[in-house]
């Protein structure tokens, strides 16, 4: 317990616990409940926004322990924000969960595995070259075949649990994406527009170097100067998830650091978590008498790509693509972002394709960071639910602007039977530009 000296009974220290004046606005009413991924699997009110935040009450006020069972309904959260989006009273449940996170990496003690496992996570994800060190023995065994062969005759459910569910969503690794690095500058093709800086990630740079390299053209092509800095790392979007919050201000005050130095008018970003992230360094910074200023300005540059090319008229024709797409809503781009017309009204440029809605749109698909990888049976969980409505629409392939949800929603299409291809909204916009045939996209590999 960490009694703090004006609130002796509170199991918070005093760096930054959820603040009394965010968690007394949450009427009570339930309206996020039904948004909610968790409460919707259970129906257990601890396991929704409204019980967490009373739990963060609780906690605040002395009157619960730090319990593995209290720390586990905080676990179970996805961080997805449709509780944001669905709260009439305006209950800013991000910087509660944040502030409650970091407490619990802190002040609670972790079992052994569990603590290996997320030491793990953190060692490697946010470092893109430890990443693809770690991903050839990965690559072997895929390309020897034995990822097929183990699948093929069930050996796979014989791995132990971690193992098992980080197999089952590892994309497919090509030598080409592992070697892969984008220049440091690309011209703007025609009269300059726009110079812009592109983020291009950490576990993105690695296993979506195509998605990058995607952005890049489309960018190019709509007459912006791309500028790469080759010296940007992680932005702290995965540990400010995670409570690990040292960590992110390291990642942000670096980041922050290298972009000043390129002199952009706008930082383009094509992973929604990175996005919401980088757009929230002010807060995240406020302490930081260096940084505080700058982590502003720095936040009102960040612009997911939708949001840049749907404010830019189209410029690079566009080929027709005769599909049928089912359009998933990534939460960190519709909740946190607020992001949810622009991908669509950049989408509705390209003729002859259709946008299919997909049925419970607000509902995470269960990727959020390292969920799937922390808790990977609600995960599967709700992708395989994800898939179902995807699947209800009968679309020719799923799209999304989000990384972390084309691996999700892929793998749970896989334990469906349905090898749907599943693509970044900018790798079907660079398609379009590039006149890639439709039949291509259609038998294109799982991501
Ligand atoms: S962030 Fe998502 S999972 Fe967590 S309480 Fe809110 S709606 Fe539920
Ligand atoms: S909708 Fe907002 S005010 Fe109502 S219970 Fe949920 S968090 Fe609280």
């Amino acid at each position: 317990m960490a009694a703090t000296e004006t609130n002796p009974l509170t199991i918070f220290d005093d760096h930054n616990p959820p603040a009394t004046e965010l968690y007394k606005k949450c009427v009570h009413c339930g309206f996020c409940l039904p948004t909610c991924p968790t409460y919707a699997l259970w129906g257990e009110e601890m396991d929704s926004p409204r019980g967490r935040i009373y739990l963060m009450k609780l906690g605040a006020e002395g009157n619960a322990s730090l319990t593995d069972k209290y720390v586990q309904h905080f676990d179970r959260c996805l961080g997805c924000m449709a509780c944001i989006t669905a709260c009439p009273s305006g209950v800013k449940y991000d910087r509660l969960i944040e502030a409650t996170r970091a407490q619990i990496e802190r002040l609670h003690s972790r079992s052994p595995a569990e603590l290996i496992h997320r030491q793990w996570i953190f060692n490697l994800l946010p470092y893109p070259e430890r990443l693809r060190a770690a991903l050839w023995p990965a690559w072997a065994y895929q390309a020897s075949g034995l990822r097929t062969l183990l699948r093929n005759t069930g050996f796979v459910k014989l791995l132990p649990r971690k193992l098992r569910s980080i197999e089952a969503l590892l994309p497919s690794i090509t030598l080409r994406e592992l070697r892969a690095d984008l220049p440091e500058r690309i011209p703007a093709q025609g009269e300059l527009r726009k110079r812009v800086g592109l983020l291009t990630g950490c576990v993105q740079r690695v296993l979506f170097s195509g998605v990058n390299a995607a952005t890049a053209r489309v960018l190019a092509a709509e007459g912006c100067e791309v500028v790469i800095p080759a010296e940007q790392g992680c932005c702290g979007a995965l540990s400010v998830h995670a409570g690990q919050e040292e960590h992110a201000l390291d990642f942000a005050r670096k980041l922050i650091d290298v972009f000043e130095r390129t002199e952009v008018e706008a930082i383009v970003i094509n992973a929604a978590g990175c996005g919401s992230t980088m757009k929230e360094y002010g807060y995240l910074l406020r302490n930081d008498p260096r940084y505080s200023e700058r982590a502003k300005a720095f936040a009102a540059k960040c612009k997911d790509i939708s949001e840049v090319l749907a404010a830019l008229e189209p410029r690079a024709p566009r080929h027709p693509l005769p599909l049928r797409i089912a359009y998933h809503d990534s939460c960190h781009l519709q909740h946190a972002q607020g992001i949810s017309s622009q991908p669509r009204q950049v989408l509705k440029t390209i003729p002859q394709l259709e946008i299919l809605e997909i049925p419970d749109a607000a509902i995470c698909c269960g990727s959020a960071g390292i969920y799937n990888l922390v808790q990977p049976e609600t995960a599967a969980q709700l992708g395989d639910m994800k898939v179902k409505n995807c699947l209800s629409t009968g679309p020719d392939l799923i799209v999304s602007a989000n990384p972390g949800c084309l691996v999700q929603i892929s793998a749970g299409l896989k334990r469906a039977g349905h090898p749907l291809p599943v693509l970044h909204m900018i790798e079907l916009m660079d398609a379009a530009i590039q006149g890639t045939p439709a039949t291509r996209i259609q038998t294109r590999r799982e991501p």
